[in-house]
């Protein structure tokens, strides 16, 4: 059995898009609950409230207390209204992730509103669960898409340049790890699609992000950063929406979530983390030395790490201290089980080593 959910059920990208939005809502529901992140919706409000009220359409907020976790799932399930048709998220990807699981609990539709590019949440079927104190434990698969996916450029350049770029890290993982993964199951259709959707994900964040990254620092809404927005949700998401496990994440999002065992890395984005996973992945997978060095400099030309100490690790890791890590990239929810062949401990030490 391989269950494709490719992407969403509609996604338009435009700049300004919030103004118009009631247009596009109204064709989906009526009495929204909108769930937001705190400065996401103190953006979005301004311009989403008086075209909500233009269309009539109802609606009531929830602010999105910050963790995608079971425990604020099951706050926001309960003080969702009756009558509610549409569940609204409004943020990065934990705001969408949590909204999300409330509507697949209610069995309501849900429409993602992302608010920075930082990962591919708004186009995918799942929700990554965090404790409330931010540890990743696992994430649910749901059986639903967002219904609507709108992102307005505007806003997405004018979010803070930090998230693009952990977005950056966190999609150039779909070919990296896409192409290991899939090891074994290159003639099966699905698994293609996810393929070719990555090495799309490859080429424009090769050709486009570095002018993406100057015109976000600039907030201006360009060619290059509509290109990277629209990869790092919509091709992003296409991966694993088509691959399933053949192409999802492994042992760069495995190193990831070992790097958990670090406190310093706790306040890090992301794909900044799945960024410094990859190189591990390349020497894990025993990948040649030209490959890894062309990567690293693709990561100093954009300002990706390619160092745990570059990451902001400033200190020399102990032995026992590497061996946490890579036994918490071990654990049975990690990543690390979508490697095609057995990952050692002392795979991973090597690995990180290799990379200082
Ligand atoms: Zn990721």
């Amino acid at each position: 059995m391989h269950l494709s959910m490719a992407s969403t059920n509609a996604y338009v990208q435009e700049q300004g898009l919030m103004k118009k939005a009631g247009e596009w809502l109204i064709k989906y529901g009526k009495n929204l609950f909108i769930v937001g992140g705190k400065t996401a919706w103190s953006k979005v409000s301004v311009v989403l409230e008086p075209s909500l009220k233009e269309y009539e359409i109802a609606y009531e907020v929830a602010i999105f207390a910050g963790e995608s976790s079971y425990e604020e799932v099951d706050r926001l399930q309960k003080i969702v209204p009756h009558g509610v048709d549409l569940i609204v998220g409004v943020g990065g990807g934990k705001a969408i992730d949590a909204a999300k699981a409330v509507a697949a609990k209610l069995g309501i539709p849900y429409v993602a509103i992302p608010t920075v590019a930082g990962t591919c949440a708004c186009v995918t079927p799942l929700s990554v669960m965090y404790t409330p104190d931010g540890v990743f434990i696992d994430f649910i698969s749901h059986p639903q898409n967002s219904i609507l996916t709108l992102v307005d450029g505007d806003i997405i350049a004018d979010s803070p340049v930090s998230y693009m770029l952990s977005g950056i890290g966190d999609t150039l993982a779909k070919w990296y790890e896409g192409i290991v993964c899939a090891r074994g199951h290159e003639d099966h259709v699905p698994t293609k699609l996810g393929l070719a959707a990555a090495r799309i994900c490859l080429e424009t964040l090769t050709e486009y992000s570095e002018v993406a990254i100057k015109d976000m620092n600039s907030k201006t809404p360009s060619y290059a950063v509509q290109q990277i927005t629209d990869t790092i949700f919509l091709s992003a998401g296409a991966v694993g929406g088509f691959g399933n496990q053949n192409t999802r994440a492994c042992a760069a999002h495995g190193v990831h979530d070992g790097l958990t065992a670090v406190k310093e890395t706790h306040q890090m984005m992301h794909g900044m983390k799945v960024a410094y996973g990859i190189i591990a992945l390349l020497y894990i997978d025993n990948q040649p030395s030209e490959e890894i060095e062309r990567v690293k400099s693709f990561y100093r030309k954009i300002g990706l790490p390619t160092s745990l100490f570059e990451l902001g690790v400033k200190r020399k890791l102990s032995d026992e201290e590497l061996s946490k890590i890579a036994h918490l990239a071990l654990s049975p929810t990690s990543f690390m089980r979508f490697m095609p062949y057995p990952v050692s401990a002392a795979m991973i030490t090597e690995a990180m080593k290799k990379t200082e």
